[in-house]
């Protein structure tokens, strides 16, 4: 998924603490049947390593668990793929255990990632026994180079059905933008407008350049955009969020206490102000707010995420590995101002 791998769905006016402000991602596997269609605008298949061993469904399930068990501080626990309907039992289990831990304990929500609507549709009713906080699909546009927009209407009837037999809390659609998909990402918005999901992410197509994964939309071009989908759908009851770094946050955004929060929180956010449905956010890169497992064990930070090649900032995935981290990226962390 070339969007949101780093953000979820937040619910505006989230009831979860302020104390919780770390994100974490554990992706269950590294298959997914739209790799050769999708090839390198995946973000995923950019990024992947190369050589390494993917670990065993139990490792990445005791990883899980670490996160599950101590998860008092963490704000939503995302799994990716990278299809996770490839390894459903371990889908299943990883989300049992987190409706069976201690409701202290355990992070503040659950959250998949998804392009399967064979896969939603086969555990759905599983699901409706232990419900995930949010579904993530992607319905993207022929011009992404992503695999077939043909996909697009039998995903979102899924995740529909899904949340109708109480499967899933909401349901997120992510839309990647390109310099020549406007206007088709605008149809797309228009398809989604009161059909019942709970936010639409438009976040920029990332390119490896110079050993990082970059935004291919320059601040001009983004702010061109922005301005399109204001005129369409500001002020509507799409709740649109915009999927960004902190640097194009900056570009785009001139309003210090911005910043300020931000600097606290999981990620910087500006409502714009004549159209407060749209919402531009970028993830706070600093330690202590974000860590992701790939399917080889490696721990990344959201700056090491966005590299290609083998960083390990945060070490590899042993037993005991995830608590340790959780322990003291929190000690890294600032305390919130006001703690609610
Ligand atoms: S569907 Fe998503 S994860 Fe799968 S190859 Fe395409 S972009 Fe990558």
């Amino acid at each position: 998924m070339p969007v949101i791998a780093t953000n979820t769905v937040e619910q505006r006016c989230s009831s979860l603490g302020e104390h919780r402000q770390l994100l974490v991602n554990i992706e269950l596997n590294r298959s997914c049947a739209h790799t050769q269609v999708c090839g390198q605008t995946c973000y995923l298949n950019v990024v992947a390593p190369v050589g390494k061993m993917p670990l065993k469904p139990e490792q990445v399930l005791a990883a899980a668990r670490e996160v599950i068990y101590d998860g008092e501080f963490v704000r939503h626990l995302v799994l990716p793929g990278k299809e996770v309907f490839e390894t459903p039992d371990l889908l299943m289990q990883v989300i049992e255990e987190f409706h069976g831990a201690p409701v202290l304990r355990r992070p503040g929500d659950i959250s998949i990632i998804t392009a399967s609507p064979a896969g939603l549709q086969r555990y759905a009713s599983r699901l409706a026994d232990t419900p995930l906080n949010a579904v993530n699909i992607s319905m993207d546009t022929a011009e992404s180079g992503l695999r077939s927009p043909r996909n697009n209407e039998p995903l979102l009837a899924a995740a529909l059905r899904l949340k109708e037999l109480g499967g899933t809390e909401a349901i997120g659609v992510n839309t990647v933008l390109t310099e020549e998909n406007l206007a088709a990402a605008v149809q797309i918005g228009k398809r989604l407008q009161g059909a019942g999901i709970d936010q639409w992410t438009l976040g920029p197509l990332l390119r490896p350049m110079n050993g990082r994964m970059e935004s291919a939309l320059s601040v001009r071009q983004l702010r061109e955009i922005l301005d399109r989908i204001r005129q369409e759908f500001g002020n509507s009851d799409l709740n649109i969020v915009v999927d960004l770094d902190l640097p194009l946050l900056n570009g785009l955004v001139d309003a210090p206490e911005v910043l300020a929060t931000g600097k606290m929180r999981w990620r910087y956010e500006y409502e714009l102000p004549d159209a407060p449905n749209i919402l531009l956010e970028a993830g706070n890169p600093a330690a202590g707010f974000f860590f992701r497992m790939d399917w080889a064990g490696q721990l990344m930070s959201k700056e090491d995420y966005r590299r290609i090649g083998w960083p390990a900032s945060y070490g590899q995935y042993a037993p005991g590995a995830i608590l340790h981290l959780i322990k003291k990226l929190r000690e890294q962390r600032p305390e919130p101002a006001l703690a609610v």
